[in-house]
């Protein structure tokens, strides 16, 4: 290759026909990356490559591109085959080559993965497709089955190969190459080069060019990065206020466990977003249905785990909010990737726990990035920022509505009830901001400790849950989220009983419970801030699904009392009262032999 310096390559300099090339003009493809630059000419020379390169640098066109511009139309057997890791990434790659390939008449892309049953992928690939892109297991299920024939290949495509080795599917792919015609050219994708894949590389790619593309940390510049040090409040209160602060256009969340991506997703609904989760729980459709409403603008957050959002490439997103930290740095790296796309601006907070400060300075390095402190806005900016909009609101109404027939009954009502309209307007307002109070109280502080320690009680859980999840087993998890909360509640009560002082304890009773999603360690927390209580005298906590049972001290006086009856948890008024079940035996024995249900 020829190349002068500094002068820009286009892509038609580096080869590619004129179908290809007006649409990526179209496309608003104005010139190649620098993995394209490197490896479009190879690829159409018909060399192997062996690249490694970051996600976000443009693979997919890199070999998306030539392998197209030397496929054969008008031959309805499949040419051009692609191994992606997930079905995600599978269909992502399907639908860019689609794409790239609007120009070319009559070709079509087969997309196989698991999950799926058959018959569609059987007419995508009986319909003549001359493209497939596939998971390696549900390929290898194809070929077994001579549903897939690939005797005219010639050209087969791994993409973010180590990713497949992480998600056990080495020996899959050493089959399937095995099965391919002798004369494939190979191009081999890879973030990261573990022996295994050079291993791969070695004995299937034939005097491949190597591209390496410098970990482009410059890649991140466009990404703001942000973190919120967890305290004072709770993460769950954080997301609702960044969620109802921030201007966003979609924001990506990210949990560590698939039962929290539901949890603080309808959370987030229950407020009036366009909400929704993203686990390996969801079958196939769903997923996709999902992720496709995220791109098309029905929704606005997602609330994903790292596995299943890994790769996404939706522009929208311009917000990820890292609720709970990822386990390594290089995770912190791809899921501040998935805002930021192309070159757009994006922004991504983390909410870090003292204990985990530490990585800010590894995601710092690792991003050649400054991580900034970011402030939650307090509770009155809140309240401000509620007031202004309301105020807005009510101001278009009153442009583009007609209020004719509403100004007539307030006219009339403020007569009849010779009240004024100032009188009115505030009634109607204070009934209007009932769900979304105009002046919002703060929600009361969680115990350090005690969150911590669930913390981490639920990642080492949860650490099993994902790596199974990428093996694509179909664990058990409902099994697992019943231990879980069971497990964490036992815990607190071990904990206070240890330091608990000899008292007279009195049952009471409180209207949160389970289905508000209230844990132990809030009603904890709510409790003993607002009546100043030390939390040894908070005896045993039984969680019921739409109240509690705690054990406090006898003779609560009057004004404690009153007060608890307005304290808010998980926006649910406490309205406590006293309650007549057994005392000693709920609160001494041993959390095993107490029945949570008896109550
Ligand atoms: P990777 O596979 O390396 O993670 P992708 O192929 O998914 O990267 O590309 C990332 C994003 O960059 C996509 O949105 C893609 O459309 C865009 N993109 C790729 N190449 C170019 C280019 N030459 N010009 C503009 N945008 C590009
Ligand atoms: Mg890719």
């Amino acid at each position: 290759m020829t190349e002068l310096n500094n002068a820009t390559v286009s892509f038609a300099d580096l080869g590619l026909p004129e179908v290809l090339l007006s649409t990526l003009t179209g496309m608003g493809f104005e010139n190649p990356t620098p993995i394209q630059e490197k490896t479009i000419g190879p690829l159409l020379e018909g060399r192997h490559v062996l690249g490694e390169a970051q996600t976000g640098t443009g693979k997919t066109a890199a070999f998306g591109l030539p392998a197209l511009a030397n496929i054969d139309v008008k031959l309805r057997k499949p040419q051009m085959m692609v191994l992606a890791p997930t079905r995600e990434l599978a269909i992502q790659v399907a639908e860019a080559i689609e794409e790239f390939a609007k120009g070319m008449k009559g070709l079509r892309v087969a997309t196989l993965y698991g999950g799926q049953s058959y018959g569609p992928q059987l007419s995508q690939l009986e319909k003549g497709a001359q493209v497939v892109v596939g998971t390696p297991g549900r390929l290898m299920d194809h070929l077994r089955r001579k549903t897939l024939k690939l005797n005219e290949l010639t050209f087969c495509a791994l993409d973010e190969a180590d990713e497949m080795l992480n998600m056990g599917f080495l020996e899959d792919i050493e089959w399937i190459l095995d099965h391919l015609p002798e004369q494939t050219q190979m191009a081999l994708f890879s973030a990261t080069m573990p022996t295994q894949i050079k291993k791969i590389a070695d004995r299937f790619l034939t005097n491949p060019v190597h591209v390496k593309i410098a970990a482009k940390k410059e890649s991140k510049k466009n990404i703001t990065q942000l973190a919120w040090k967890v305290s004072g409040i709770s993460k769950n209160t954080a997301i609702e206020r960044i969620v109802e602060t921030y201007d966003y256009d979609a924001m990506l969340v990210f949990v560590r466990t698939r039962n929290d991506t539901v949890t603080i997703s309808e959370q987030l609904e229950r407020l009036g977003y366009a909400s929704a989760a993203l686990n390996g729980d969801m079958n196939q459709a769903q997923r996709e249905r999902t992720v496709e409403q995220l791109k098309n603008g029905k929704l606005s957050i997602m609330v994903a785990t790292d596995v299943v959002a890994r790769g996404l490439d939706i522009p929208r997103i311009d917000l990820v909010v890292n609720y709970d930290l990822p386990g390594e740095t290089e995770s912190y790296v791809h899921r501040i990737g998935r805002t930021g796309r192309a070159g757009r601006e994006g922004t991504a907070i983390s909410f870090v726990r003292p204990r985990e400060m530490y990585n800010l300075r590894h995601y710092e390095r690792a991003t050649s990035g400054a991580v900034n402190t970011f402030e939650l806005p307090t509770i009155q900016e809140i309240g401000l920022s509620r007031i202004e909009r309301c105020r807005q609101s009510l101001v278009t109404s009153v442009a583009d509505k007609d209020l004719t027939a509403m100004r007539e009954i307030l006219e009339k009502m403020a007569a009849d009830s010779e009240l004024s309209m100032t009188d009115l307007a505030a009634a109607l307002l204070f009934d209007k901001q009932l769900k979304q109070p105009l002046q919002p109280k703060e929600d009361v502080r969680p115990r350090r400790e005690r969150s911590d320690r669930d913390a981490r009680g639920r990642n080492d859980r949860n650490d099993r849950g994902s790596r199974d999840e990428r093996r694509g087993r179909g664990r058990d998890d409902r099994d697992n989220r019943g231990n879980r909360g069971e497990r964490s509640e036992r815990g607190n009560d071990r904990r206070r009983s240890q330091a608990r002082p000899d008292v007279d304890w009195q049952a009471y009773r409180i209207e949160v419970g389970k289905e508000h999603g209230a844990r132990p360690g809030d009603i904890v927390g709510a409790i003993a801030n607002e009546i100043s209580l030390d939390s040894a005298y908070i005896g045993q906590i039984n969680l019921n699904d739409n109240h509690t049972i705690v054990q406090l001290p006898k003779g609560m006086p009057k004004d404690a009392f009153n007060k608890l009856r307005t304290v808010r948890v998980r926006r649910q008024q406490l309205d406590i009262s006293v309650s007549d079940a057994p005392v000693a035996a709920v609160a001494r024995k041993p959390r095993k032999e107490r029945a949570d249900r008896q109550h």
